[in-house]
């Protein structure tokens, strides 16, 4: 009797489009590259609560296995170890969101090689993907393809001050490339693509020991260790926490924009007075310590996202302390020592 009681309400008008919309849903099938990491892991959940299905690629390299624990028997996704710089073809997919890449001062300063590969023939291999399925593509782009700025906050339409030779270019040149490898995709091969220029953004499942600066300061403050500045803390930049983030992609993504949107918080720090929220949220009693500048460190960072605004409806809507706060108990479990294997 129940069943056909559900048979009956399967078939009555109304709930035959709501079932016809859900097994749209259902059926898209998605690829997420540097599904491992942190935004990808995020993104990995906001597609499988959507009712997608996702098909996660990583090769580990800054990402760890620890993001999608909690996925493990889940049937809708499935995981592939594999280095996007090397083709593959793990089946037809819908939609496939390109996040592949180091992403921290840190990890791109160690792995440089990596970094403009992944950029350059890993999107390369994935744009092909795209293509061969007519799917949806969008990249993972950056507020780096600005450089050190001299247009401040940053619009679209800034071609960017960027040192080609320097330490931090594995990075920011890649992201470039990819930008025009992207937009050629779009051009010459049609494919329907979109460029998220992602502003430093930070929460839950950021790599505790990847050198970012809330990472820093929270693993540093939590720790009681002094916190490290860079400069004098006079340099800028705007944090985004990743639920707003993540909602900023999901909208691209489903609009027919092609040319780049910044997605990121608006709101712009000093790193000096970032370290002070950070000190205000955790209720330690750090003190603030002065270290050298990086090279190249850009002297000022903030989105401008009229575009985002108009284009998308979206703004985002958690400030830096409350962001801080959400992402305190992560970050608390980060310092609990893992348990070791015994070695015989
Ligand atoms: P992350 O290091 O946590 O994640 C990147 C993931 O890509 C990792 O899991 C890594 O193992 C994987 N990866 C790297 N090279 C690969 C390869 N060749 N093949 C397969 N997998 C590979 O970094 P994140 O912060 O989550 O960044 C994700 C994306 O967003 C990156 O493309 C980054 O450039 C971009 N982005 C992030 C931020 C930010 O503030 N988090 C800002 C701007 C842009
Ligand atoms: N920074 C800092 N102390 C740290 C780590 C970073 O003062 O322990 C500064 C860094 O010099 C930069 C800013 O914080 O000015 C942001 O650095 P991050 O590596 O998080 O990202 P970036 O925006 O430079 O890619």
């Amino acid at each position: 009797d129940k069943t056909r009681d559900q048979v009956k309400r399967r078939h009555s008008p109304s709930a035959f489009f709501i079932y016809l919309y859900r097994d749209l849903r259902l059926t898209t099938r998605v690829l997420i590259t540097g599904a491992a990491g942190f935004l990808g892991s995020h993104l990995t959940d906001a597609l499988l609560a959507e009712g997608c299905s996702v098909v996660g690629v990583d090769n580990l390299c800054t990402g760890s296995l620890e993001n999608l624990k909690h996925l493990q028997s889940e049937s809708r996704f499935e995981f592939q170890e594999h280095d996007i710089c090397f083709p593959f073809d793990f089946g037809k997919v819908d939609y496939v969101f390109n996040f592949a890449s180091p992403a921290s001062p840190e990890d791109y300063g160690r792995l440089g090689i990596e970094t403009l590969e992944v950029g350059s023939s890993g999107t390369r291999n994935v744009l092909e993907l795209a293509h061969k399925y007519q799917a949806k593509f969008l990249h993972a782009s950056t507020s780096e393809c600005y450089g050190d700025p001299t247009v401040h906050p940053q619009t679209e339409d800034y071609w960017g001050n960027v040192n080609p030779i320097g330490p931090r270019s594995v990075y920011d040149e890649a992201k470039r490339f990819s930008e025009a490898l992207v937009m050629a995709y779009h051009r010459y091969r049609k494919v329907d693509t979109r460029l998220a220029r992602i502003f430093n953004t930070y929460g839950p499942r950021l790599q505790a020991n990847d050198g970012r600066v809330i990472s820093n300061f929270m693993m540093q403050a939590l720790q009681g260790q002094d916190l490290t500045v860079y400069g004098t803390g006079s340099q800028t930049r705007s944090f985004c926490y990743v639920s707003d983030e993540v909602d900023g992609f999901l909208r691209l993504s489903r609009s027919p924009e092609h040319f780049p949107v910044n997605i990121g918080n608006p709101n712009e720090w000093t790193i000096l007075d970032c370290a002070q929220a950070v000190l205000r949220v955790t209720g330690s009693r750090s003190r603030i310590v002065f270290h050298s500048l990086p090279v190249d460190d850009p002297a000022q960072r903030q989105p401008d996202i009229a575009r985002a605004r108009q284009l998308l409806g979206w703004e985002p809507k958690i400030d830096l302390e409350t962001g801080l706060r959400l992402s305190l108990e992560y970050f608390r479990s980060s310092l609990v020592p893992q348990p070791q294997t015994q070695t015989q």
